[in-house]
Order: structure tokens, then C-alpha cells, then sequence
């Protein structure tokens, strides 16, 4: 099958020949009047070779691809590659009794550029982030029903705040099918409500599901801070792993009313946890030396572009040291970045630059990333974007 045409400049093709998954305008010489943004296209060698099928969308990136070949996009497309990730899943063993919270498409990741779907127990949460995705939203609603195994009950349409503006969609939130049954899934044995209507991204942070196990091991006897704290997760891991008290912070009161909800939904009545709207920097600020042995600090993006990614390091470098000056000896830093455009390398300097100033001695104990329902696709290098390290602070 094949769509409206886009023909490349010569030589062009030599990303798509390694599977790279995205086309940009610069490449493109040639292009049917008649493509909107959104449309399926097929790209061409300026010798006429067909490359493949993708989403055409105005911008710097101008066609996400979705084959390498003539493959038709339809529900029986859909049905296979969702198939395929929910396969990735089971084998990976997210599909259990006491785990119905995964991603079950990352994107690029998931050879479905665009796109990223999340499941709480019998809800699929879709995310378009290409016009082409938001078009084929319906065909996607009825592959996930078609994936074996009756997974799901509704499917929940959620891009008002992913789609690019310019491109005057007026998505719409709303179900596709089904409708609000329950809220609460499950993640390791813990309950939590999903607030998919309301809440940030599609309702929770599934990529720290492993990083929150991982807490929960250091968590024993020790004090807990969980800064950036959202719906919670790290404060009821480290509560299950024997923490003496957890203090949860972040400076948006919705949130405060999640993780205060999630903590009562798992440990009624605790009275080790208690969780404070406010701003994080000041938190640190007026907070006493040593009240804490375990601090995480997980902040959202600071960077979304390139164009930030130097504030961004002063901010990450400020956030670490007002942490590396408190905590407690023996005391334990969970800290990460989900900057996309910040690296690896240039965010543990940052963390370093931290330690120094902050004159403590520190180890890595661990690197953190983002979990395996989050893949990265091997042409696709891009798609990693959550770092954390656990550092031992002396
Ligand atoms: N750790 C969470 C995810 C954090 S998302 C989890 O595991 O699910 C980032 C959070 O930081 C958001 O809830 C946002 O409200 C909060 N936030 C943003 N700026 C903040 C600030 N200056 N002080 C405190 N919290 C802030």
C-alpha cells in the first residue's frame, strides 16, 4: 500500500536505510500538494524507491515513519504491534496479580513513533504526540480491544496538553470506550489511584516503578524525604521497606492530596507519613542539617529543549547541593533528571559539581535509567531520557 508522496534529496535516505524512525523537512525535496499535516505518506529515494510509510506533520521533524516497507497502516497494523509490545510486557513479567500498571507502548521505542499508551488495570491511557497518531486515535481504541487476552475494559483518550499546538487539533479528553469504572492499580503489591482525567502525563509515573523497588530496599530505619513527591510512589515504597518517617513535598496542593490518598489507601492511619505543599528549593532551604537519611529528588524535566539544557544544569547542580549540605551522614541521595536533552555524562557533572561544592565525600552506588517497559529503539538512541544515580554521602 502506499500513500501520498514525499520524495527525499538525494542521498537522504541513508537514515531511514538504518532504521532511524524520523524525516526531517531539510531532507525532503519533493511533496504531494494535496498532504496535510497528519496524513500518511509514503517517502521515496529521489530515484523513486519506496522507504517506507509515516505520519507527515509541519516542523522540523516531518514524517515519523512506521514502516520500512509497503505495509498498509490499518487496525490489523495496529493489532500486530500492540500485540508485539504487550508480548515485550509479559515477557518482561508486568502482567501479574500484584502489577497491572505498565507502559505498553514508549513511542519511537515501541516502533510506534507518536504514540505512547499506559494501562492501569482494565484502562489503556492513550497519548498522541503527532497529528498523525491523534487521526488514527479510533483505530488504535479498537486494535487494543483486539490484542488477545481481554486485557481492557476502556480506553481513555488523553493529548490535549501533547499534540503540538500550532496544529489546532482541539483534541478532546475524553473516553473512546468504556468509561470510569475504577481508578485504583496496582504496582509491586502497592495500590494507588490514577487521577488519568486530571492528573500529569497519563496519571502516574510508571517509568520509576524499578527506581521505587530499588528505594525500598535502602529504606529500612532510615528517614525519608521524597521531594517532587507527585502521587507519591517513592513515600509508600519506602514506608513498605520499614522507613521511620517519610516526609513528602511538592509544591502543587493536588498533588499533596494524591500521595496523602495512595499513603492512606496502602498503610490506613500510619502516622510516620506526612506530606507539605511547597516549593522544593525552599523546602531545602529552611529545612534543619541531618533531619534526614534518604532524600529523593526527582523534579520534573527542566530542560524540554536544547536551548535550556545550560539553566537547566545550574538548576540540577543547585537542587543536588542543597541536599548534599543536609543530609544526614550515612544518609543516602536518590536523584534524577527525565531532560530528554540533558546526557548522562553532562547530568552526573552537574551532581558532581554538587558534591564538590558542597565539600562532601560521595560514591555511586548505582546508575539508574528508565525501566524495560520504557525501550529505547536501537536506531533510536534519542529515547533514553531518565537518569538517576543513588550516591552514598558521607
Ligand atoms: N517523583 C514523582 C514524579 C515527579 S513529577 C513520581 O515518582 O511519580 C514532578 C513533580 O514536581 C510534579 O508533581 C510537580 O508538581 C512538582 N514540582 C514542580 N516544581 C516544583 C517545585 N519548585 N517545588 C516542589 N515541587 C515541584
Amino acid at each position: 500500500m502506499t500513500y501520498k508522496k514525499i520524495t527525499l534529496h538525494r542521498g537522504k535516505e541513508s537514515s531511514l536505510e538504518r532504521f532511524h524512525p524520523w524525516v526531517f523537512s531539510g531532507a525532503i525535496a519533493q511533496f504531494d500538494n494535496s498532504i496535510e499535516e497528519g496524513d500518511l505518506v509514503s517517502v521515496y529515494t529521489h530515484d523513486a524507491k519506496l522507504m517506507g510509510n509515516g505520519h507527515f506533520q509541519i516542523g522540523s521533524i516531518a514524517v515519523r515513519m512506521l514502516t520500512f516497507d509497503d505495509t498498509p497502516i490499518d487496525t490489523a497494523f495496529f493489532v500486530q504491534r500492540l500485540t508485539n509490545a504487550l508480548n515485550v510486557r509479559k515477557a518482561l513479567g508486568l502482567l501479574r496479580d500484584d502489577n497491572n500498571s505498565f507502559r505498553l507502548v514508549h513511542g519511537e521505542g515501541d516502533f510506534l513513533p507518536g504514540l505512547v499508551i499506559d494501562i492501569y488495570d482494565g484502562t489503556a491511557v492513550i497519548q498522541a504526540h503527532s497529528p498523525g497518531m491523534h487521526f488514527a486515535r479510533h483505530t488504535i481504541a479498537e486494535a487494543l480491544m483486539q490484542m488477545p487476552g481481554n486485557l481492557l475494559r476502556n480506553v481513555y483518550y488523553k493529548s490535549e496538553t501533547t499534540l503540538p499546538y500550532k496544529a489546532q487539533l482541539d483534541p478532546e479528553n475524553q473516553y473512546l470506550i468504556g468509561q470510569y469504572d475504577t481508578d485504583v492499580a496496582v504496582e509491586n503489591g502497592l495500590k494507588f489511584h490514577v487521577d488519568w482525567l486530571k492528573g500529569q502525563k497519563t496519571g502516574f509515573f510508571v517509568d520509576q516503578r524499578e527506581n521505587r523497588r530499588l528505594l525500598e530496599q535502602f529504606s529500612h530505619g532510615r528517614r525519608v524525604l521524597n521531594m517532587f513527591c507527585y502521587t507519591g510512589g517513592f513515600s509508600f515504597y519506602a514506608m513498605r521497606g520499614g522507613a521511620t518517617l517519610v516526609h513528602s513535598v511538592d509544591s502543587s496542593a493536588k498533588a499533596i492530596k494524591l500521595t496523602r490518598d495512595n499513603v492512606e489507601l496502602n498503610f490506613p492511619g500510619d502516622s510516620r507519613h506526612d506530606a507539605f505543599a511547597e516549593d522544593a528549593f525552599k523546602f531545602l532551604d529552611n529545612m534543619e542539617r541531618d533531619a534526614y537519611d534518604l532524600i529523593i529528588l526527582d523534579p520534573p524535566a527542566f530542560a524540554k529543549h536544547k536551548s535550556a539544557v545550560k539553566n537547566a544544569l545550574i538548576g540540577y547542580r543547585k537542587l543536588n547541593a542543597k541536599a548534599f549540605e543536609k543530609i544526614q551522614s550515612g544518609g543516602i541521595l536518590f536523584t534524577f533528571s527525565c531532560s530528554q536533552a540533558v546526557s548522562k555524562e553532562q547530568f552526573r557533572l552537574a551532581v558532581f559539581s554538587a558534591a564538590a561544592q558542597s565539600r562532601r565525600r560521595v560514591r555511586i552506588l548505582h546508575q539508574l535509567t528508565q525501566p524495560a517497559d520504557h525501550p529505547i529503539n536501537i536506531y533510536h538512541p534519542e529515547g533514553e531520557y531518565l537518569k538517576g544515580l543513588v550516591l552514598y554521602v558521607e
